[in-house]
């Protein structure tokens, strides 16, 4: 969807980008376009809408709104952040090749190695947080840099700007998924990145109750070829999810803004508490690191990692095991961004598929615990940690 470059404030563009007043009705919120298809009044005659995968009004307003707060010109969404890098991914040649961040979310790197490998795509790996490293895995095939920042599990950042500018020295494209910032902590278009990629099923839609997925860009080439991905390929997002997350999409700032202020809390009280060895945060970054977290997000967004002091009485897992099981508030499930407080073992839950060897040498151990923060009141978040952690 295009859209005019009209910059207000983001959470002004939130509430109203895409939410014209209905034109038949009136209504304030426009209604969800149930609709498989379009009466034509005359052979060649229609109203630019002819069939439901091509076009729905529901699901443009919510591709304005995300282009809108993206600083991009043009978004497509997909049937959930899968749909939406397999989208990306659509653009190579058959041969051509990517390189990536080492710690990438396990479905984009299982979408890499077990569906791509077979479409003889080179895929490289290497460590993000410094430039050099890309420098020298950059090859002849190389054609796409795939970035994520901050980091999951470990919450590490990458130079956005920096990477991008090594990337187009070697003409490479550069997506990078934003899916842990949202764009109301960063705009990777801003930085040089030709391609935003979102999981809208984490803090876009916000609610934990629908998935979907967004690519977003200002390149018209890059428009023409993902509009024609979306179509012929099939993986769009229905009208009522679009709904449900443009719905979502209006209380992003308030919703970020209280997810950031618990988050600080929760990291700042676990970094005090005895029973933990390392908090892993945006805001306890130093250095190189903590300079780019300032120059390119707006704070530390809603994540935190920990792992646990143990004292050799039991294994690492057991310890981890006991933990989880003694939260009350935080619920102890996959996923992340939504209003409530989720808590996970990334040994065995989002990384469970990487062997053991690789998430050792990554520092996500079985003592390891991730938590997303949620919006409930700080001081019931804290006591919950208190009662989990207490021996
Ligand atoms: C969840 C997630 C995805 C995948 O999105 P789905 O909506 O679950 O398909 C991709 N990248 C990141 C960083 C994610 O957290």
């Amino acid at each position: 969807m295009d859209r005019d470059p009209v910059m207000r404030g983001f959470a002004t563009r939130a509430v109203h980008d895409g939410q014209a007043p209905d034109p038949a009705t009136g209504a304030t919120v426009p209604p969800v376009y149930l609709t498989s298809t379009y009466t034509q009044s005359g052979l060649g005659s229609h109203h630019g809408y002819e069939y439901g995968r091509g076009d729905n009004p529901t699901r443009e307003a919510l591709e304005t709104v995300l282009a809108s707060l993206e600083h991009g010109r043009f978004a497509f969404v997909f049937a959930s952040g899968m749909a939406a890098a397999d989208a990306v991914l659509r653009l190579l040649e058959p041969g051509q090749g990517i390189v990536a961040g080492e710690d990438l979310y396990g479905g984009v790197y299982r979408l890499f190695e077990r569906v791509y490998r077979s479409h003889r795509m080179d895929t490289r790996y290497v460590d993000l947080t410094a430039s050099d490293p890309l420098q020298s895995a950059i090859g002849p095939r190389s054609r796409l840099l795939w970035l994520e920042t901050p980091t999951n599990p470990l919450l590490q950042v990458a130079d956005i700007a920096e990477l991008t500018a090594v990337a187009h020295r070697h003409g490479l494209r550069v997506a990078v998924d934003n899916t842990f910032a949202s764009p109301y902590l960063q705009n990777p278009l801003d930085l040089g990145a030709d391609l935003v990629v979102h999981s809208m099923t984490k803090y876009l839609g916000g609610h934990s109750d629908v998935l979907g997925g967004a690519v977003i860009t200002r390149d018209p080439a890059l428009a023409e070829q993902l509009r024609f991905v979306q179509n012929a390929m099939g993986a769009i997002l229905g009208p009522f999810d679009a709904w449900l997350i443009h719905r979502g999409i209006k209380t992003l700032a308030i919703r970020m803004e209280r997810h950031c202020a618990n988050a600080r809390g929760v990291a700042q009280h676990l970094a005090r508490h005895r029973g933990i060895e390392r908090v892993y945060y945006p805001g306890f970054l130093e250095g190189r690191a903590r300079a780019i977290v300032t120059r390119q997000m707006r704070d530390d967004g809603g994540m935190v990692s920990f792992s646990l002091a143990t004292d050799g009485r039991e294994s690492d897992r057991e310890a981890a095991a006991r933990v989880l099981a003694r939260f009350r508030v935080f619920s102890l499930a996959e996923s992340l961004g939504g209003v409530e407080s989720l808590v996970g073992h990334p040994a065995t839950m989002t990384h469970a598929s990487m062997p053991a060897e690789d998430r050792m040498r990554r520092g996500i151990t079985d003592r390891l615990i991730r938590l997303s923060v949620g919006i409930e009141d700080l001081p019931d978040l804290l006591e919950d940690l208190d009662h989990a952690l207490a021996l």
